[in-house]
């Protein structure tokens, strides 16, 4: 039972940490997802203005037309997209042809920008550039997306390029709580970090390699999710990832299994040493218990038996007699065996009391019944005191011969021996023996065993003691009643 409790309680503990794992994980996946989708939503809007930009850019009125209807007409759809930098046309030598905030663009160059150069070696589609410093912007955290103008011919006309500030990214990633050691971080598809949260340094840990650490390279075979250590940091997280769309690049939230795990693990601690207190403690009171059992147990044997012997002589009393002489009664009689029964009394006993006392009568009385003891031997005999100076014996399974020859060799050793007194005066004693024999049939009962085994000590009595009479086998089926009446009424 108690193995049983400790089992239920491991199993419950154990499942309360898959729980407690997977609640981490699904609130990372959710993150995952609706910051996933957040960032999607404004590269969508970016990129859209300056898909809108190079469809402008083609038409042959850009340069004469009023500069205010230019500028809504290249920019005012970026507006909309939170944290954006500012939105250009750069010319083929990279400096700056419009700006979306000035009608009088700032002058710079962009000539040694990736993101320019990228454009003018062919169309790369949208460009969007690693982490870098503005050099317009107070030198912002940005990043870039750049889109190449051709002209109808497809030469390199100049790049459509939007900067948006890291900003956006740390703002969005601000209010959400991974645990103490939970990071969410965005990542380009070549292993550099654009923002992570929270950061090591400054600035958000914009611009750090990760190429070569294996966590990458997992996010970056599209392994959604899985446990490894950061390479920032040196903790162990579990990981969930995915691509921004079909941008090139990766979110990734994770969580450190160890904060999830460690209330869990209080409250494992705590319910593991009660149980297994409580455990010790109903051992322990059970083993008390069992010894307590026990003894009670030895003492009822101790009772059941001192009940059922006759303290002077150690043999059976005659209660417990009675109740042996009934079991072996219908043993006999389901068997169809025979049952003998012995009825052993002391010759003249009331004079040996007269003479010696009766504590030398008592001492003679030992002396008998070790005599019977030592005679009668199978383990389904029945050796008992039946009152004052009688025995009575049953032998089950015994033929009338063989209960003669038990009774003959009592009487003669008892007849044999002596009990000497303190003064070395020795007593001598006698016995005189009835013996029955039947085999128990439906109409008998067992007091007509009996019956017959008193007429016979009777007999052995009447004619002079000291010897051994048996009821043959033949007259135990004869007259029973008649038989017992005249014989056993002179003793009564
Ligand atoms: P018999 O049987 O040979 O005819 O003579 P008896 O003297 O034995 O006859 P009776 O049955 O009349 O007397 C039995 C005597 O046994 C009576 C008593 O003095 C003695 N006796 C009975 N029980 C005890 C006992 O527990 N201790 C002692 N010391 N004597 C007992
Ligand atoms: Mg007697
Ligand atoms: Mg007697």
């Amino acid at each position: 039972m108690l193995l049983i409790i400790v089992w239920l309680e491991a199993a419950a503990l154990w499942q309360g940490r898959v729980q407690a794992f997977t609640n981490a994980q699904r609130t990372s996946e959710s993150v995952l997802n609706s910051l996933g989708a957040a960032i999607e939503r404004n590269l969508l809007v970016l990129d859209a203005s300056l898909m809108g930009i190079q469809k402008a850019m083609s038409l042959p009125e850009i340069d004469t037309m009023p500069a205010s209807v230019r500028q809504l007409l290249l920019f005012n759809s970026a507006e909309t997209a939170e944290f954006v930098g500012s939105i250009l046309v750069l010319n083929a030598d990279g400096t700056v042809r419009f700006d979306s905030r000035a009608i009088e663009p700032r002058y710079f160059n962009a000539s040694d920008r990736s993101y320019f150069n990228v454009q003018r070696v062919g169309d790369a589609g949208l460009f969007i550039s690693q982490p870098m410093k503005s050099r317009l912007q107070s030198k912002d955290g940005i990043i870039v997306l750049s889109r190449r103008i051709s002209d109808v011919d497809g030469n390199f006309e100049g790049v459509a390029a939007a900067t948006l500030r890291l900003a956006f990214f740390r703002t969005l990633f601000a209010g959400i709580n991974l645990g103490e050691r939970g990071i969410i971080a965005i990542l380009s598809s070549d292993g550099v970090i654009i923002t992570r949260s929270p950061a090591t340094d400054r600035d958000g840990n914009a611009g750090m390699d990760l190429s070569r650490s294996s966590t990458f390279r997992r996010i970056q075979q599209g392994d959604g999710s899985f446990t490894g250590v950061a390479a920032v940091d040196g903790v162990e997280r579990h990981y969930l990832s995915r691509q921004i769309g079909s941008y090139p690049l990766f979110l990734s939230v994770a969580f450190a299994p160890e904060d999830v795990l460690a209330p869990w693990r209080f409250r494992a601690v705590l319910t593991g040493v009660v149980v297994l207190g409580m455990c010790l403690a109903i051992l322990v009171l059970f083993i008390k218990f069992q010894a307590l059992l026990r003894r009670s147990f030895e003492l009822q044997d101790m009772l059941a038996a001192a009940a059922a012997t006759d303290t002077l002589t150690g043999l059976f009393n005659r209660r417990e007699f009675d109740r042996r002489f009934d079991l072996e009664w219908r043993r006999c009689a389901r068997n169809g065996s025979p049952i003998s029964l012995l009825l052993v009394d002391g010759d003249r006993f009331k004079s040996v009391n007269d003479t010696h006392g009766h504590k030398v009568g008592d001492q003679v009385l030992q002396m008998i019944a070790q005599k019977i003891e030592r005679v009668v031997r199978r383990p389904a005999d029945v050796s008992a005191r039946y009152g004052g100076e009688e025995f009575a014996i049953i032998l089950p399974d015994t033929r009338i011969e063989g209960a003669t020859a038990i009774a003959e060799s009592i009487r003669e050793k008892v007849s044999r021996s002596e009990v000497v007194l303190d003064h070395g005066v020795p007593v001598r004693t006698t016995v005189s023996i009835g013996v029955a024999c039947v085999v128990p049939t439906g109409r008998m009962e067992k007091d007509d065993l009996f019956v017959l085994a008193d007429a016979a000590l009777y007999k052995a009595k009447s004619s002079g003691r000291n010897r051994v009479e048996a009821v043959p086998a033949l007259e135990a089926r004869g007259p029973v009643d008649t038989f017992t009446r005249t014989m056993s009424q002179p003793r009564a």
